[in-house]
Protein backbone atom coordinates (compact mmCIF):
# COMPACT_ATOMS: atom_id res chain seq x y z
CA UNK A 1 0.00 0.00 0.00
CA UNK A 2 0.87 3.46 -0.87
CA UNK A 3 0.35 6.36 1.45
CA UNK A 4 -1.01 9.83 -0.34
CA UNK A 5 -0.92 12.90 0.50
CA UNK A 6 -4.04 15.01 -0.75
CA UNK A 7 -1.76 16.30 -3.28
CA UNK A 8 -0.83 13.11 -4.29
CA UNK A 9 -4.25 12.31 -4.58
CA UNK A 10 -5.36 15.39 -6.66
CA UNK A 11 -2.27 14.07 -9.17
CA UNK A 12 -3.80 10.66 -9.66
CA UNK A 13 -6.81 12.45 -10.38
CA UNK A 14 -5.88 15.08 -12.82
CA UNK A 15 -7.60 13.39 -16.21
CA UNK A 16 -10.89 14.74 -18.30
CA UNK A 17 -13.03 12.20 -16.32
CA UNK A 18 -12.32 13.95 -12.98
CA UNK A 19 -12.09 17.22 -14.23
CA UNK A 20 -15.49 17.11 -15.87
CA UNK A 21 -17.07 15.21 -12.97
CA UNK A 22 -15.33 18.51 -10.50
CA UNK A 23 -16.83 20.98 -12.76
CA UNK A 24 -20.00 19.15 -13.36
CA UNK A 25 -20.82 19.09 -9.67
CA UNK A 26 -19.32 22.94 -8.56
CA UNK A 27 -21.62 23.97 -10.92
CA UNK A 28 -25.09 22.08 -9.57
CA UNK A 29 -23.46 22.80 -6.23
CA UNK A 30 -23.43 19.47 -5.22
CA UNK A 31 -21.40 17.91 -2.54
CA UNK A 32 -19.75 14.83 -4.85
CA UNK A 33 -16.91 12.14 -3.78
CA UNK A 34 -15.26 9.72 -5.36
CA UNK A 35 -16.09 6.17 -2.94
CA UNK A 36 -15.96 2.38 -2.54
CA UNK A 37 -13.23 0.39 -4.96
CA UNK A 38 -11.27 3.10 -6.85
CA UNK A 39 -10.22 4.63 -3.89
CA UNK A 40 -8.91 1.63 -2.23
CA UNK A 41 -7.52 0.47 -5.67
CA UNK A 42 -5.98 4.21 -6.04
CA UNK A 43 -3.84 3.45 -2.10
CA UNK A 44 -3.55 -0.44 -3.47
CA UNK A 45 -2.17 0.96 -6.75
CA UNK A 46 -4.24 -1.64 -8.48
CA UNK A 47 -5.71 -0.88 -12.05
CA UNK A 48 -9.57 -0.02 -11.86
CA UNK A 49 -12.01 0.88 -14.61
CA UNK A 50 -15.29 1.07 -12.40
CA UNK A 51 -15.66 4.87 -10.91
CA UNK A 52 -18.32 5.32 -8.10
CA UNK A 53 -19.82 8.52 -7.40
CA UNK A 54 -21.64 9.37 -4.83
CA UNK A 55 -23.85 12.64 -4.82
CA UNK A 56 -25.37 14.49 -1.88
CA UNK A 57 -28.35 14.86 -3.73
CA UNK A 58 -29.48 13.49 -7.51
CA UNK A 59 -27.04 10.96 -8.94
CA UNK A 60 -29.13 10.90 -11.79
CA UNK A 61 -29.41 14.73 -12.51
CA UNK A 62 -25.51 14.31 -12.10
CA UNK A 63 -24.73 11.83 -14.14
CA UNK A 64 -26.89 13.81 -17.13
CA UNK A 65 -24.86 16.67 -16.96
CA UNK A 66 -22.01 14.99 -16.93
CA UNK A 67 -22.75 12.69 -19.63
CA UNK A 68 -23.65 16.60 -21.64
CA UNK A 69 -20.30 18.18 -20.97
CA UNK A 70 -18.16 14.34 -21.91
CA UNK A 71 -20.44 14.50 -25.51
CA UNK A 72 -19.70 12.34 -28.28
CA UNK A 73 -18.39 9.05 -27.52
CA UNK A 74 -20.26 8.80 -24.38
CA UNK A 75 -23.26 6.54 -23.24
CA UNK A 76 -25.77 7.24 -20.55
CA UNK A 77 -27.98 4.44 -18.70
CA UNK A 78 -30.62 5.62 -16.50
CA UNK A 79 -31.93 3.14 -13.48
CA UNK A 80 -35.05 5.26 -12.21
CA UNK A 81 -36.21 2.62 -10.04
CA UNK A 82 -32.74 2.92 -8.03
CA UNK A 83 -32.10 6.15 -8.13
CA UNK A 84 -28.88 5.57 -10.27
CA UNK A 85 -27.14 6.38 -13.68
CA UNK A 86 -23.75 4.90 -15.41
CA UNK A 87 -22.07 6.41 -17.81
CA UNK A 88 -19.99 4.57 -20.41
CA UNK A 89 -16.54 6.44 -21.85
CA UNK A 90 -13.47 4.01 -23.25
CA UNK A 91 -12.89 1.46 -20.93
CA UNK A 92 -14.73 3.71 -17.91
CA UNK A 93 -18.06 3.08 -16.45
CA UNK A 94 -18.82 5.72 -14.06
CA UNK A 95 -21.60 4.78 -12.00
CA UNK A 96 -23.61 7.82 -9.88
CA UNK A 97 -25.71 7.24 -6.90
CA UNK A 98 -27.25 9.67 -4.54
CA UNK A 99 -25.93 9.68 -0.83
CA UNK A 100 -28.36 7.00 0.81
CA UNK A 101 -29.56 5.59 3.99
CA UNK A 102 -30.93 2.21 4.06
CA UNK A 103 -33.12 -0.42 6.20
CA UNK A 104 -33.21 -3.95 6.26
CA UNK A 105 -36.07 -6.43 7.11
CA UNK A 106 -35.53 -9.73 8.08
CA UNK A 107 -36.57 -12.00 5.10
CA UNK A 108 -34.85 -9.65 2.30
CA UNK A 109 -31.78 -8.35 0.99
CA UNK A 110 -33.47 -5.13 -0.72
CA UNK A 111 -33.61 -2.16 1.76
CA UNK A 112 -35.70 0.72 2.08
CA UNK A 113 -34.03 3.44 0.77
CA UNK A 114 -33.81 7.05 1.71
CA UNK A 115 -31.92 10.27 0.94
CA UNK A 116 -29.11 10.95 3.28
CA UNK A 117 -25.81 12.27 3.89
CA UNK A 118 -22.16 10.69 2.82
CA UNK A 119 -21.85 9.86 6.41
CA UNK A 120 -25.08 7.69 6.01
CA UNK A 121 -23.90 6.54 2.52
CA UNK A 122 -20.87 5.65 4.08
CA UNK A 123 -22.30 3.35 6.98
CA UNK A 124 -24.14 1.09 4.41
CA UNK A 125 -20.54 -0.07 2.87
CA UNK A 126 -19.72 -3.16 3.20
CA UNK A 127 -16.38 -2.92 4.42
CA UNK A 128 -14.00 -0.40 6.17
CA UNK A 129 -11.85 -0.71 2.77
CA UNK A 130 -14.50 -0.13 0.63
CA UNK A 131 -16.26 2.91 2.95
CA UNK A 132 -13.19 5.38 2.04
CA UNK A 133 -14.54 8.62 0.25
CA UNK A 134 -12.48 11.36 -1.77
CA UNK A 135 -14.14 14.81 -2.02
CA UNK A 136 -14.09 15.87 -5.88
CA UNK A 137 -15.47 19.71 -5.31
CA UNK A 138 -12.99 21.81 -6.44
CA UNK A 139 -12.38 23.51 -2.91
CA UNK A 140 -12.07 19.94 -1.01
CA UNK A 141 -10.66 17.87 -3.80
CA UNK A 142 -8.85 15.13 -3.05
CA UNK A 143 -10.06 15.26 1.05
CA UNK A 144 -10.21 12.05 2.22
CA UNK A 145 -13.27 11.25 4.16
CA UNK A 146 -12.61 7.58 6.03
CA UNK A 147 -14.71 7.23 9.24
CA UNK A 148 -13.67 4.03 9.95
CA UNK A 149 -10.29 4.30 9.44
CA UNK A 150 -10.22 2.14 6.48
CA UNK A 151 -6.24 3.60 5.74
CA UNK A 152 -5.17 1.43 8.52
CA UNK A 153 -6.81 -1.68 7.49
CA UNK A 154 -5.35 -1.11 4.02
CA UNK A 155 -1.77 -0.60 5.73
CA UNK A 156 -2.72 -3.82 8.14
CA UNK A 157 -4.14 -6.02 5.40
CA UNK A 158 -7.78 -6.12 7.01
CA UNK A 159 -10.91 -6.91 5.63
CA UNK A 160 -13.54 -5.43 9.16
CA UNK A 161 -16.94 -4.07 8.65
CA UNK A 162 -17.76 -0.73 9.51
CA UNK A 163 -20.49 -1.43 11.68
CA UNK A 164 -21.76 -4.22 13.75
CA UNK A 165 -20.38 -7.29 11.37
CA UNK A 166 -23.86 -9.50 12.40
CA UNK A 167 -25.76 -6.37 11.33
CA UNK A 168 -23.99 -6.10 8.29
CA UNK A 169 -23.97 -9.78 7.38
CA UNK A 170 -27.23 -10.22 8.45
CA UNK A 171 -28.95 -7.61 6.47
CA UNK A 172 -27.18 -8.40 3.35
CA UNK A 173 -25.42 -11.90 3.41
CA UNK A 174 -23.64 -11.49 0.17
CA UNK A 175 -21.19 -9.51 2.02
CA UNK A 176 -20.10 -12.57 3.47
CA UNK A 177 -19.13 -14.08 0.09
CA UNK A 178 -18.00 -10.67 -0.62
CA UNK A 179 -15.86 -10.56 2.58
CA UNK A 180 -14.10 -13.84 1.83
CA UNK A 181 -13.82 -12.97 -2.24
CA UNK A 182 -11.82 -9.54 -1.01
CA UNK A 183 -9.65 -11.45 1.46
CA UNK A 184 -8.81 -13.63 -1.23
CA UNK A 185 -7.90 -11.16 -4.00
CA UNK A 186 -6.19 -8.61 -2.08
CA UNK A 187 -4.63 -11.81 0.43
CA UNK A 188 -5.58 -10.02 3.38
CA UNK A 189 -6.90 -11.57 6.64
CA UNK A 190 -10.30 -11.06 7.97
CA UNK A 191 -10.41 -9.39 11.42
CA UNK A 192 -11.48 -11.74 14.64
CA UNK A 193 -14.74 -10.29 15.48
CA UNK A 194 -15.52 -9.97 11.43
CA UNK A 195 -15.07 -13.75 10.87
CA UNK A 196 -17.39 -14.75 14.21
CA UNK A 197 -19.99 -13.19 12.60
CA UNK A 198 -19.21 -15.07 9.77
CA UNK A 199 -20.02 -17.87 11.07
CA UNK A 200 -22.95 -16.59 13.38
CA UNK A 201 -24.69 -15.70 9.92
CA UNK A 202 -23.60 -18.33 7.29
CA UNK A 203 -27.17 -20.03 7.29
CA UNK A 204 -28.32 -16.37 6.07
CA UNK A 205 -26.88 -17.54 2.42
CA UNK A 206 -29.71 -19.35 1.83
CA UNK A 207 -31.79 -15.81 1.24
CA UNK A 208 -29.18 -15.36 -1.60
CA UNK A 209 -29.32 -16.32 -5.50
CA UNK A 210 -27.22 -18.93 -7.09
CA UNK A 211 -25.79 -16.09 -9.72
CA UNK A 212 -24.74 -13.66 -7.01
CA UNK A 213 -22.91 -16.92 -5.20
CA UNK A 214 -21.37 -17.84 -8.54
CA UNK A 215 -20.11 -14.31 -9.30
CA UNK A 216 -18.32 -14.30 -5.83
CA UNK A 217 -17.08 -17.97 -6.23
CA UNK A 218 -15.73 -17.14 -9.87
CA UNK A 219 -13.75 -14.08 -8.52
CA UNK A 220 -12.48 -16.36 -5.81
CA UNK A 221 -11.59 -18.79 -8.59
CA UNK A 222 -9.68 -16.29 -10.55
CA UNK A 223 -7.59 -15.21 -7.62
CA UNK A 224 -4.29 -16.13 -7.70
CA UNK A 225 -4.35 -18.47 -5.00
CA UNK A 226 -8.16 -19.43 -5.01
CA UNK A 227 -7.06 -22.36 -1.92
CA UNK A 228 -7.29 -18.70 0.83
CA UNK A 229 -10.52 -18.43 -0.20
CA UNK A 230 -11.96 -22.02 -0.21
CA UNK A 231 -10.40 -22.56 2.94
CA UNK A 232 -12.08 -19.59 4.88
CA UNK A 233 -15.34 -20.67 3.46
CA UNK A 234 -15.10 -24.16 4.86
CA UNK A 235 -13.85 -22.73 8.26
CA UNK A 236 -16.68 -20.56 8.65
CA UNK A 237 -19.64 -23.06 7.32
CA UNK A 238 -20.75 -21.25 4.22
CA UNK A 239 -19.03 -24.24 2.25
CA UNK A 240 -20.96 -26.81 3.84
CA UNK A 241 -24.25 -24.82 2.36
CA UNK A 242 -23.00 -23.99 -1.03
CA UNK A 243 -20.79 -26.65 -1.98
CA UNK A 244 -21.35 -29.70 0.00
CA UNK A 245 -19.84 -31.86 -2.31
CA UNK A 246 -16.09 -30.28 -1.81
CA UNK A 247 -16.73 -29.61 2.06
CA UNK A 248 -17.32 -33.02 2.22
CA UNK A 249 -13.75 -34.39 1.18
CA UNK A 250 -12.44 -32.44 4.56
CA UNK A 251 -11.56 -35.84 6.23
CA UNK A 252 -8.90 -38.27 7.07
CA UNK A 253 -9.94 -41.66 8.29
CA UNK A 254 -7.48 -44.18 9.65
CA UNK A 255 -8.20 -47.79 10.07
CA UNK A 256 -5.48 -50.11 11.23
CA UNK A 257 -2.88 -47.79 11.35
CA UNK A 258 -3.77 -46.59 7.66
CA UNK A 259 -5.34 -43.20 7.15
CA UNK A 260 -6.38 -41.85 3.82
CA UNK A 261 -5.06 -38.20 2.53
CA UNK A 262 -7.53 -35.48 3.35
CA UNK A 263 -8.71 -34.74 -0.42
CA UNK A 264 -10.10 -31.51 0.15
CA UNK A 265 -6.35 -29.97 0.56
CA UNK A 266 -5.32 -31.93 -1.98
CA UNK A 267 -8.23 -30.46 -4.09
CA UNK A 268 -7.27 -27.03 -3.06
CA UNK A 269 -3.46 -27.60 -3.82
CA UNK A 270 -4.49 -28.98 -7.69
CA UNK A 271 -6.52 -25.61 -8.20
CA UNK A 272 -3.85 -23.34 -6.98
CA UNK A 273 -1.47 -25.37 -8.79
CA UNK A 274 -3.78 -25.04 -12.02
CA UNK A 275 -3.80 -21.07 -11.01
CA UNK A 276 -0.14 -20.79 -11.59
CA UNK A 277 -0.14 -22.13 -14.94
CA UNK A 278 -3.32 -21.47 -16.50
CA UNK A 279 -6.15 -18.51 -16.51
CA UNK A 280 -8.93 -20.55 -17.57
CA UNK A 281 -11.45 -20.63 -15.46
CA UNK A 282 -13.25 -23.55 -16.04
CA UNK A 283 -9.87 -25.34 -15.94
CA UNK A 284 -9.63 -24.13 -12.55
CA UNK A 285 -13.37 -25.85 -11.73
CA UNK A 286 -12.54 -28.62 -13.23
CA UNK A 287 -9.83 -29.07 -10.55
CA UNK A 288 -12.21 -27.92 -7.96
CA UNK A 289 -14.58 -30.76 -8.90
CA UNK A 290 -11.83 -33.33 -9.67
CA UNK A 291 -12.22 -35.79 -6.45
CA UNK A 292 -15.78 -35.27 -5.41
CA UNK A 293 -16.56 -38.85 -6.23
CA UNK A 294 -14.15 -40.12 -3.37
CA UNK A 295 -16.47 -39.89 -0.73
CA UNK A 296 -19.36 -41.96 -2.39
CA UNK A 297 -16.46 -44.58 -3.58
CA UNK A 298 -13.97 -44.78 -0.88
CA UNK A 299 -13.81 -48.35 0.99
CA UNK A 300 -11.73 -49.95 2.75
CA UNK A 301 -9.91 -53.49 1.44
CA UNK A 302 -7.85 -54.83 3.81
CA UNK A 303 -5.21 -56.24 1.19
CA UNK A 304 -4.48 -52.68 0.12
CA UNK A 305 -5.81 -50.41 2.19
CA UNK A 306 -8.13 -47.23 1.01
CA UNK A 307 -9.64 -47.31 -2.68
CA UNK A 308 -11.89 -44.91 -4.45
CA UNK A 309 -12.29 -46.52 -7.39
CA UNK A 310 -14.40 -45.03 -10.23
CA UNK A 311 -14.46 -42.23 -8.71
CA UNK A 312 -14.13 -40.12 -11.22
CA UNK A 313 -16.41 -41.63 -12.94
CA UNK A 314 -18.87 -41.07 -9.70
CA UNK A 315 -17.67 -37.58 -9.66
CA UNK A 316 -18.47 -36.57 -13.85
CA UNK A 317 -22.14 -38.31 -12.84
CA UNK A 318 -22.38 -35.79 -9.69
CA UNK A 319 -21.63 -32.64 -11.96
CA UNK A 320 -25.19 -32.15 -13.84
CA UNK A 321 -27.18 -31.54 -10.69
CA UNK A 322 -24.78 -29.26 -8.87
CA UNK A 323 -24.20 -27.39 -12.02
CA UNK A 324 -27.97 -27.14 -12.15
CA UNK A 325 -28.30 -26.27 -8.71
CA UNK A 326 -25.48 -23.56 -8.32
CA UNK A 327 -26.87 -21.71 -11.41
CA UNK A 328 -23.53 -23.09 -13.43
CA UNK A 329 -24.02 -22.95 -17.33
CA UNK A 330 -25.39 -26.28 -18.40
CA UNK A 331 -23.71 -26.23 -21.85
CA UNK A 332 -20.61 -26.98 -23.20
CA UNK A 333 -18.81 -25.81 -20.38
CA UNK A 334 -20.88 -28.74 -18.21
CA UNK A 335 -19.57 -31.40 -21.04
CA UNK A 336 -16.09 -29.72 -20.67
CA UNK A 337 -15.58 -30.12 -16.84
CA UNK A 338 -16.96 -33.60 -16.67
CA UNK A 339 -14.92 -34.27 -19.41
CA UNK A 340 -11.67 -33.53 -17.40
CA UNK A 341 -12.62 -35.26 -14.24
CA UNK A 342 -13.68 -38.65 -15.78
CA UNK A 343 -10.38 -38.59 -17.73
CA UNK A 344 -8.46 -37.28 -15.21
CA UNK A 345 -7.07 -40.50 -14.06
CA UNK A 346 -6.20 -41.83 -17.57
CA UNK A 347 -2.73 -40.10 -18.14
CA UNK A 348 -1.80 -41.30 -14.27
CA UNK A 349 -2.52 -44.50 -15.16
CA UNK A 350 -0.71 -44.30 -18.44
CA UNK A 351 2.81 -42.78 -16.91
CA UNK A 352 2.31 -45.73 -14.00
CA UNK A 353 2.77 -48.18 -16.62
CA UNK A 354 4.28 -48.68 -19.83
CA UNK A 355 3.55 -45.91 -21.96
CA UNK A 356 2.15 -47.62 -25.01
CA UNK A 357 1.12 -46.18 -28.30
CA UNK A 358 -2.29 -47.99 -28.29
CA UNK A 359 -3.35 -46.45 -24.87
CA UNK A 360 -1.69 -42.68 -26.32
CA UNK A 361 -3.91 -42.90 -28.90
CA UNK A 362 -6.57 -43.92 -27.10
CA UNK A 363 -6.52 -41.32 -24.34
CA UNK A 364 -5.76 -38.81 -27.05
CA UNK A 365 -8.95 -40.13 -29.13
CA UNK A 366 -11.05 -39.36 -26.05
CA UNK A 367 -9.68 -35.66 -24.81
CA UNK A 368 -9.54 -34.74 -28.58
CA UNK A 369 -8.35 -30.53 -28.25
CA UNK A 370 -9.12 -30.99 -24.66
CA UNK A 371 -5.85 -32.63 -24.34
CA UNK A 372 -3.65 -29.90 -23.13
CA UNK A 373 -5.78 -29.18 -20.16
CA UNK A 374 -6.21 -32.74 -19.38
CA UNK A 375 -2.27 -33.52 -18.98
CA UNK A 376 -1.90 -29.65 -17.14
CA UNK A 377 -5.04 -31.15 -14.58
CA UNK A 378 -2.77 -34.02 -14.11
CA UNK A 379 0.25 -32.75 -13.41
CA UNK A 380 -1.17 -30.72 -11.46
CA UNK A 381 -2.75 -33.30 -9.32
CA UNK A 382 0.57 -35.18 -8.24
CA UNK A 383 0.85 -33.39 -5.01
CA UNK A 384 2.66 -36.91 -2.96
CA UNK A 385 4.87 -35.64 -0.39
CA UNK A 386 7.14 -38.29 -1.61
CA UNK A 387 9.90 -36.47 -3.89
CA UNK A 388 10.74 -39.28 -5.50
CA UNK A 389 7.85 -40.58 -6.03
CA UNK A 390 6.64 -37.26 -7.73
CA UNK A 391 9.87 -37.00 -9.78
CA UNK A 392 8.74 -40.43 -11.61
CA UNK A 393 5.64 -39.49 -12.44
CA UNK A 394 6.55 -36.10 -13.34
CA UNK A 395 9.43 -37.55 -15.94
CA UNK A 396 6.63 -40.03 -16.95
CA UNK A 397 4.30 -37.25 -17.58
CA UNK A 398 6.85 -35.98 -19.88
CA UNK A 399 6.92 -39.46 -21.90
CA UNK A 400 3.34 -39.39 -22.32
CA UNK A 401 3.60 -35.84 -23.80
CA UNK A 402 5.87 -36.70 -26.60
CA UNK A 403 4.24 -39.36 -27.48
CA UNK A 404 1.15 -37.50 -27.79
CA UNK A 405 2.95 -35.04 -30.07
CA UNK A 406 4.26 -38.04 -32.04
CA UNK A 407 1.11 -39.62 -32.68
CA UNK A 408 -1.18 -36.97 -33.10
CA UNK A 409 1.57 -35.86 -36.10
CA UNK A 410 1.59 -39.52 -37.34
CA UNK A 411 -1.99 -40.56 -37.04
CA UNK A 412 -4.54 -36.95 -36.68
CA UNK A 413 -6.09 -38.70 -33.75
CA UNK A 414 -7.10 -35.13 -32.44
CA UNK A 415 -10.13 -34.35 -33.77
CA UNK A 416 -10.67 -38.17 -35.09
CA UNK A 417 -12.37 -38.68 -38.32
CA UNK A 418 -12.57 -42.33 -39.83
CA UNK A 419 -11.10 -42.56 -43.24
CA UNK A 420 -13.97 -44.30 -44.02
CA UNK A 421 -17.24 -43.62 -42.83
CA UNK A 422 -20.72 -44.96 -42.70
CA UNK A 423 -22.49 -44.38 -45.71
CA UNK A 424 -19.15 -45.39 -47.77
CA UNK A 425 -19.15 -48.64 -45.88
CA UNK A 426 -23.42 -48.49 -46.53
CA UNK A 427 -22.90 -47.96 -50.18
CA UNK A 428 -19.92 -50.58 -50.42
CA UNK A 429 -21.98 -53.74 -49.08
CA UNK A 430 -25.08 -52.66 -50.47
CA UNK A 431 -27.05 -51.87 -46.81
CA UNK A 432 -28.78 -50.03 -45.20
CA UNK A 433 -27.92 -48.77 -41.30
CA UNK A 434 -27.88 -52.31 -39.33
CA UNK A 435 -25.94 -53.73 -37.02
CA UNK A 436 -23.35 -54.81 -39.21
CA UNK A 437 -21.95 -51.38 -40.41
CA UNK A 438 -21.89 -50.57 -36.67
CA UNK A 439 -19.88 -53.13 -35.93
CA UNK A 440 -17.59 -52.56 -39.06
CA UNK A 441 -17.44 -49.11 -37.64
CA UNK A 442 -16.38 -49.74 -34.40
CA UNK A 443 -13.43 -52.72 -35.24
CA UNK A 444 -12.27 -50.12 -38.06
CA UNK A 445 -12.50 -47.37 -34.86
CA UNK A 446 -10.42 -49.70 -32.72
CA UNK A 447 -7.84 -51.12 -34.92
CA UNK A 448 -6.80 -47.50 -35.85
CA UNK A 449 -6.68 -46.34 -32.09
CA UNK A 450 -5.08 -49.70 -31.29
CA UNK A 451 -2.08 -49.28 -34.09
CA UNK A 452 -3.14 -52.10 -35.85
CA UNK A 453 -3.88 -50.16 -39.21
CA UNK A 454 -2.42 -46.32 -40.13
CA UNK A 455 -5.56 -43.64 -39.90
CA UNK A 456 -5.28 -43.71 -43.90
CA UNK A 457 -7.73 -44.67 -46.65
CA UNK A 458 -6.15 -47.64 -48.74
CA UNK A 459 -5.45 -49.47 -45.23
CA UNK A 460 -9.17 -48.88 -43.80
CA UNK A 461 -10.56 -50.35 -46.97
CA UNK A 462 -8.42 -53.76 -47.12
CA UNK A 463 -9.23 -53.86 -42.93
CA UNK A 464 -13.34 -53.61 -43.73
CA UNK A 465 -13.39 -55.79 -46.55
CA UNK A 466 -11.11 -58.42 -44.28
CA UNK A 467 -13.51 -58.06 -41.69
CA UNK A 468 -16.83 -58.05 -43.59
CA UNK A 469 -15.46 -61.63 -45.34
CA UNK A 470 -15.36 -62.81 -41.91
CA UNK A 471 -19.50 -61.80 -40.93
CA UNK A 472 -20.08 -63.49 -44.94
CA UNK A 473 -20.32 -59.80 -46.32
CA UNK A 474 -18.98 -58.83 -49.54
CA UNK A 475 -19.00 -55.48 -51.84
CA UNK A 476 -21.93 -55.16 -53.92
CA UNK A 477 -20.92 -55.76 -58.13
CA UNK A 478 -20.99 -51.76 -58.52
CA UNK A 479 -19.00 -51.12 -56.18
CA UNK A 480 -16.22 -53.16 -57.67
CA UNK A 481 -16.79 -51.90 -61.06
CA UNK A 482 -16.55 -48.43 -59.84
CA UNK A 483 -13.09 -49.18 -58.51
CA UNK A 484 -14.48 -48.50 -54.89
CA UNK A 485 -12.30 -51.63 -53.30
P1 LIG B 1 -14.55 -4.78 -7.52
O1 LIG B 1 -15.26 -3.93 -8.52
O2 LIG B 1 -13.10 -4.92 -7.70
O3 LIG B 1 -15.23 -6.07 -7.32
P2 LIG B 1 -15.58 -2.90 -5.64
O4 LIG B 1 -15.21 -2.53 -4.23
O5 LIG B 1 -15.59 -1.80 -6.64
O6 LIG B 1 -14.65 -4.07 -6.07
P3 LIG B 1 -18.32 -3.28 -6.35
O7 LIG B 1 -19.15 -4.49 -6.26
O8 LIG B 1 -18.02 -2.71 -7.68
O9 LIG B 1 -16.98 -3.57 -5.55
O10 LIG B 1 -19.06 -2.18 -5.45
C1 LIG B 1 -18.63 -0.84 -5.34
C2 LIG B 1 -18.76 -0.37 -3.90
O11 LIG B 1 -20.13 -0.45 -3.49
C3 LIG B 1 -17.98 -1.21 -2.89
O12 LIG B 1 -16.67 -0.77 -2.76
C4 LIG B 1 -18.79 -1.00 -1.63
O13 LIG B 1 -18.50 0.22 -1.02
C5 LIG B 1 -20.21 -0.90 -2.15
N1 LIG B 1 -20.92 -2.20 -2.15
C6 LIG B 1 -21.06 -3.06 -3.19
N2 LIG B 1 -21.80 -4.12 -2.86
C7 LIG B 1 -22.15 -3.93 -1.57
C8 LIG B 1 -22.94 -4.67 -0.65
N3 LIG B 1 -23.50 -5.84 -0.99
N4 LIG B 1 -23.10 -4.15 0.59
C9 LIG B 1 -22.54 -2.98 0.94
N5 LIG B 1 -21.79 -2.23 0.13
C10 LIG B 1 -21.60 -2.69 -1.12
MG1 LIG C 1 -16.27 -2.01 -8.71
Amino acid sequence: MTKLTQEEIIKKLDNRIFQLLTKTADELHRECYLVGGYVRDLFLDRPTNDIDVVVVGSGIEMAESFARKLGKGCSLAVFRNFGTAQVKWKHQEIEFVGARKESYSHDSRKPVVENGTLEDDQNRRDFTINAMAVCLNGDRLGELVDPFDGLWDLEDGLIRTPLDPDITFCDDPLRMMRCIRFATQLNFFIDEETFSALERNAERISIISGERIIDELNKIMMAPTPSKGFVELQRCGLLQIILPELSALDIVETRNGKSHKNNFYHTLEVVDNIAAHSEKLWLRWAALLHDIGKPKSKRWEPAVGWTFHNHNYLGKKMLPSLFRRLKLPMDERLKYVQKLVDLHMRPIIIADDIVTDSAVRRLLFEAGNDIDDLMLLCEADITSKNEVRKRNFLQNFKLVRSKLVDIEEKDRIRQFQPPIDGVEIMQMFGLGPCQEIGYLKNALKDAILDGVIPNEHEAALQFIIEKAAQKGLFPTADAVSSGQT
